[in-house]
């Protein structure tokens, strides 16, 4: 096999064109490296529109998309129902700058839907909320450092960018330059899965941590569940030193259930992050928690948290209209039964063929692992043959199915994905599995 040669086949001289525009003006011609083809080589697709369970690319290729906006397209693309929210919304007016209905609706589902909150604050991204979360954090407790996990990604806030998944793994660099040495020595870096590490780092400056920041369940460093007893011991290592627990849930958040993996845990955290699903598709993130925390931010207290088009009609007009989807009878089982038929049908075609994989699937999110198990940890991750994801990767787009263009992602099935949908992925990937055994990458 060689999967340069396929891709010749396919058409994408329109998204070449595109690219070498971009290239010029844009650094790496994406706003936002993962959208590079960076680690798997080739092209990125260039999209020129999305409905369903598909994406189209602007030479007229169909996909079946299996990265949903990376996230937020939980009920499927471009939905009549958030597009009309939005038409009807954008109608009235694209901002104000002054306060209106819907985000105090937006507020109420939220803080009726999920455990852990009981005020919130929009922001129009996930990056604003976790960066929000921890300055509220450190005010609240008046400590300066925080604990993070190795292979976790948080946004691109600057206390954040050390030891990150998700664009920093697949481009090798897991710190980012920029970052002063005076910030980056406040963050504090554990194993995921380890609580041990957790507990020497407590141990050694309990009364200097402000907050713990987790991915409840990682999703970009691929999908990591976290094992039982860990969320537990984080829960109670916060208690027992006046220390903020923050469950960043910007994908985990009515992606993996109706409330989260707080709710399927039943662990609560003391704030707990948001976006992507609550936008459906428009920027919206937020921050949230108990009241006496809460009551801290600005106009109230003394933490400065603030946006120009924070809580936008127009977004959460978008957001609320994919919350009440969600209401859909059976929407998480018929997501469940999606990529849990996805997992194991490609597990499967692997087998046949001998190739080294395995595959997990929680809710609407997936995983994909070129190796003999599981991963529970970030090395574990690190581990697997991300070569062969490459090859399979080119296959499977050649042949018409999208998957993020990094071996340390997660994946995304959305309501509008059929029965039929994965069963043409699972066939496809047969294909991409018996030229991988036929022709290992080297
Ligand atoms: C995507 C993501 C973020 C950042 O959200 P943006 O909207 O991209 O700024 C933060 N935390 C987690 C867990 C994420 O998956």
């Amino acid at each position: 096999m060689d999967f340069f040669q396929e891709q010749m086949q396919v058409m994408t001289s329109s998204s070449e064109t595109l690219y070498k525009r971009a290239c010029a003006r844009i650094p790496g011609g994406v706003n936002s490296p993962v959208r590079a083809f960076g680690s798997v080589g080739g092209t990125p697709r260039f999209i020129a529109r999305a409905g369903g369970a598909r994406v189209w690319d602007v030479d007229g290729n169909e996909y079946i998309d299996y990265v949903g906006s990376w996230g937020p397209a939980i009920a499927g693309h471009a939905h009549p129902a958030i597009v009309e929210a939005v038409r009807s919304a954008a109608l009235n007016g694209l901002s104000f700058g002054a306060p209106c209905a819907d985000e105090v609706e937006l507020a109420e589902q939220l803080c009726a839907r999920l455990p852990a909150l009981e005020m919130v604050r929009l922001t129009s991204s996930g990056t604003e909320a976790t960066m929000s979360a921890l300055r509220l954090a450190r005010g609240a407790t008046g400590r300066d450092a925080i604990v993070k996990f190795e292979g976790c990604y948080h946004g691109h806030g600057d206390s954040l960018l050390v030891k990150a998944g998700s664009g920093l793994l697949t481009f090798g660099n897991p710190s980012s330059a920029g970052v002063p040495a005076d910030f980056a020595k406040h963050t504090l870096v554990a194993n995921y899965n380890d609580l041990a590490s957790v507990e020497r780092l407590f141990a050694g400056q309990g009364q200097n941590i402000a907050a713990v920041i987790v991915e409840p369940a990682a999703g970009n460093m691929n999908l990591v569940r976290p094992q039982a007893g860990f969320l537990e011991g984080l829960r109670r290592l916060c208690t027992e030193h006046g220390s903020v627990l923050i469950f960043d849930e910007v994908m985990t958040g009515f992606r993996v259930g109706p409330q989260g993996m707080h709710g399927l845990t039943g662990i609560q955290p003391d704030l707990l992050t948001l976006g992507k699903v609550i936008g459906g598709g428009m920027p919206v993130g937020a921050f949230g928690g108990a009241r006496g925390l809460m009551e801290q931010v600005a106009p109230l207290g003394a933490v400065y948290q603030a946006g120009t088009l924070s809580g936008s009609p127009v977004a959460v007009a978008a957001g609320l209209a994919s919350l009440k989807l969600l209401d859909t009878p059976d929407f998480y089982a018929t997501l469940s039964a999606r990529s849990g038929a996805l997992a194991e049908g490609l597990s499967a075609a692997a087998q046949k063929h001998g190739v080294t994989f395995c595959a997990d699937a929680l809710g609407g999110m997936f995983g994909l692992y070129f190796s003999a198990s599981v991963p529970t940890s970030h090395a574990a991750v690190m581990a697997g043959n991300s070569k062969a994801f490459n090859a399979f990767f080119h296959h499977m787009l050649t042949h018409g199915h999208a998957f993020a263009p990094s071996a340390f992602e997660a994946g995304f099935v959305s309501h509008a994905h059929s029965a039929d949908d994965i069963a043409a992925t699972v066939a496809a990937a047969d294909g991409a599995f018996a030229a991988l055994a036929q022709n290992p990458p080297a």
